[in-house]
């Protein structure tokens, strides 16, 4: 099969190359890939940092592949054959006590497809028959698009029990992230305000939702103070930037929750305690998604409440390119058409 294997780190050593064909292990599914997203943790992975350095090489890269069913592993179901699936990229252990609760976003033993194991930027992928989702008449782009952000941010809203009318801030608003954390909390009924670097357009943001452009965090903070005085019940930070977060903190109410759910570019979080503690604030880490929250984010895209942004295309045999041009790319989910 054609695959994206990463040899040595650096957009360099990534190639389009033939590589053998996976086989499913018991309890697996092989799946035939027709799309695969771009995602900040490929980039990772490429550089060998962070959460990336996890990777062994040579690896396939490709979090969230969507496609149909083509051979299963001992153990599972051969009604599968044909369906299509979309994959769910965190792979929970199914041994712990989170696991045994269902709160598998809490495995502290999960691994990534494309990070410790090989991914979907290929023609074929072997993953735990578990982790492949039934996408019913999604589409493939659609449901790359939906499979990794849109359960994080219903995660992040349903951990900060976001409800009709609570008053949400989403920092980072402009990103893949971000987009689906407005849409979300906006369809759950909330007062939105989307805060991002440069301005979105009303015509970009679900109805009601206003917007707040921000240079920088201290920008933010004081547009925060003087326009929402009585501060947000819940805040949503996707940034990825601690001093954003901590301009949203700063913006919590009184029993306010925050909800960090970005890989961090700049670790600096400054909280005034006191205030943090007389104020009865929350602040939350969600880096991933229960099996059940990836089933409802689906559930949601098939009956139309949201609809994942799909942004440039590219084949798989450009999948270099699509990497180089990543940061600069318009709004929208970067997908890989496989075939
Ligand atoms: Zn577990």
């Amino acid at each position: 099969m054609r695959a994206a294997v990463l040899s040595s780190h650096g957009v360099d050593g990534l190639d389009v190359v033939e590589h053998p064909d996976p086989a499913p292990a018991p309890g697996e599914v092989l799946v035939r890939v027709e799309t695969v997203g771009v995602n900040q943790l490929d980039l990772n992975v490429i550089a060998g940092r962070g959460p990336g350095a996890a990777a062994k090489l040579p690896r396939v890269l490709g979090l969230d592949a969507a496609g149909v069913v083509v051979a299963v592993g001992r153990g599972v179901d051969p009604a599968r054959l044909g369906e299509p699936v979309v994959v769910k990229p965190n792979i929970a252990c199914g041994a712990c006590a989170a696991c045994a609760r269902g709160r598998e976003a809490d495995c502290p033993a999960q691994t990534v497809v494309g990070v410790h194991r090989d991914g979907g930027a290929a023609e074929l992928v072997a993953v735990p028959a578990k982790n492949a989702l039934a996408r019913g008449g999604i589409p493939a782009a659609i449901a790359t698009a939906a499979v990794h952000s849109l359960p994080i941010v219903l995660n992040a809203i349903e951990t900060a029990g976001v409800v009709a009318g609570d008053r949400v801030l989403v920092t980072g608003a402009g990103g893949t992230l971000g987009r689906a954390a407005t849409a979300l909390a906006a369809h759950f009924g909330a007062e939105v305000v989307a805060a991002s670097r440069s301005s979105l357009e009303a015509s970009e943001l679900p109805e009601g939702v206003t917007s707040i452009a921000a240079t920088d965090a201290s920008a933010l903070r004081a547009q925060l103070a003087e326009r929402h005085p009585a501060g947000f019940d819940v805040v949503i930070d996707v940034s990825g930037h601690g001093p954003t977060l901590g301009a949203g903190v700063a913006a919590l109410a009184w029993g306010g929750r925050a909800v960090f759910c970005a890989a961090v570019s700049d670790r600096t979080l400054e909280l005034d305690t006191l205030e943090f503690y007389l104020r009865r604030k929350r602040l939350i880490g969600v880096a991933s998604a229960d099996y059940a929250q990836v089933r409802r984010a689906l559930d949601l895209v098939a009956s139309g409440a949201v609809a994942p942004l799909v942004g440039v295309r590219h084949p798989l045999a450009e999948i270099g390119r699509a990497y180089r041009g990543f940061a600069d790319s318009p709004p929208g989910k970067v997908i890989i058409d496989v075939s």
